[in-house]
């Protein structure tokens, strides 16, 4: 049995416990390793960013593997605090993985004798298989999925293969090391039913981490969500965190019918997702998700404007989005709605598109989120070199649809226009 740690640097809000490091979590417990988890995401939140004390308390105990679960944001710190344990504790293997890893090139591009190993794909599939190679022969240098160093340098097994993993076979997100008070949300369960989506707008850089869209099925999504209650028994309410959690409406209405069947809504158990406005958005469907509890839907709208939309990527008809919102409401689920502005393809008169439909959306939408486009690495836009509008324009637009979502009896919430925040990291 190896004593592994399992690490999350600062890089994200701590509403809830990280996802990735739950399942990070899961993949070492699945195969009865010795698991300690550090969060020092939520810790940086109290307590500032603390590399060298946090370097010797992850390696406290003496671990014989840290992993270090990446999500972008958390590329700086994490590769700061794994050169600062490799120079304290030579002995303590020291290895990255996660999603700013999920294209295997950055595993490659990344790599140095500063850390053991970068795995580069998907972590239920490879760090088993990882902790396995090294408890029996201390060697992982040939596993498909791995770039790592060696006395002779850095070897790569090249890219994992299958590149994609069936996730209904993943280990659980283990829970148990965390602990809810640490949280913005105590009462909040944060749950993936996919990975991916299926559809490539251009401006989304997370759909561009995964290449391929894939989903767990109703049965798996309801047995996990059973074992992290049973885990975290205070928890009330379940926030799917996927980028678009609906990518399979059947996965999730079959996840309804289990819950009713087994009394969640009735113990007042509830659930928000990230949704697309598809036309498999039916009203049966809406309503076997109220019936077990969906409170909120986000919806990603984007645009009012067809032409805008095309040029997104975004393969929506604008009447049908008008339909699902109406039937979601109507099912009883409140709907908030997000709004980009700024899109290098939207003009004036697209624009105006979007003020109309807003408008017309009153009734149906109970909150809107406005907020300006981002080119980030490493969506479509950003790969094409895309600017984005000045920030009079971005400014501009966005208070007239605030006005509008006022007048319309709206919530309103305007997210700041310089992008996403990233932490300050003094070493
Ligand atoms: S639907 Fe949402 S998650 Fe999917 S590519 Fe578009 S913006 Fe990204």
């Amino acid at each position: 049995m190896l004593k592994v740690a399992v690490v999350q640097c600062p890089s994200i809000p701590a509403a809830m416990p990280p996802t990735e490091l739950a399942q990070l979590a899961g993949c070492v417990a699945y195969c009865n390793h010795s698991l300690r988890v550090i969060d020092l995401n939520v810790r940086s939140k109290q307590e500032g960013w603390h590399r060298d004390q946090w370097a010797d308390e992850v390696l406290a105990g003496g671990p014989d593997v840290v992993v270090l679960s990446v999500p972008p944001g958390a590329e700086d710190a994490s590769l700061a605090l794994a050169s600062r344990m490799k120079s304290v504790r030579s002995a303590a293997q020291v290895v990255l993985t996660g999603s700013y890893f999920s294209q295997f090139e950055r595993a490659e591009e990344l790599a140095s004798s500063r850390f053991d190993a970068i795995v580069g794909g998907p972590i239920e599939d490879l760090i088993p298989k990882l902790l396995g190679l090294f408890e029996a022969s201390g060697d992982w240098t040939a596993l498909p999925g791995v770039v790592a160093a060696t006395r002779e340098g850095v070897k790569s097994g090249g890219r994992p293969v299958p590149f994609t993993f069936d996730l209904d076979l993943a280990p659980y997100m283990d829970f148990s090391g965390f602990r809810a008070g640490d949280y913005e949300r105590p009462t909040h369960l944060p749950m993936v039913a996919s990975r991916g989506c299926p559809w490539r707008c251009d401006f989304c850089a997370p759909r561009e981490r995964w290449a391929k869209h894939s989903f767990k099925s109703g049965d798996r999504i309801f047995s996990e969500i059973a074992y992290a209650r049973k885990q975290q028994p205070t928890w009330r309410h379940v926030e799917f965190t996927d980028i678009m959690a609906n990518g399979s409406v059947d996965s999730l209405v079959r996840f309804s019918e289990m819950a009713v069947e087994n009394g969640l809504p009735s113990r007042g158990i509830t659930w928000r997702m990230q949704a697309a406005p598809k036309p498999d958005m039916t009203p049966e469907a809406l309503e076997a998700f109220a019936r077990a509890g969906c409170a909120e839907i986000v919806y990603g709208l984007e645009s009012g404007s067809p032409k805008t939309l095309k040029a997104m990527g975004k393969p929506i008809a604008v009447a049908e989005t008008e339909r699902v919102l109406r039937d979601t409401r109507s099912a009883g689920i409140r709907t908030v709605g997000t709004l980009i502005v700024g899109h290098p393809a939207e003009a004036d008169e697209d624009f105006e598109a979007t003020l109309g439909f807003l408008r017309r959306a009153k009734g149906a939408l109970d909150r809107v989120v406005l907020r300006a486009i981002e080119v980030q690495e490493p969506s479509v836009l950003w790969r094409g070199g895309a600017v984005r509008a000045t920030e009079d324009v971005l400014r501009g637009r966005i208070t007239s649809l605030a006005e509008v979502a006022a007048s319309a009896g709206m919530e309103c919430e305007v997210k700041d226009l310089s992008g996403t925040e990233r932490p300050a990291m003094a070493a």
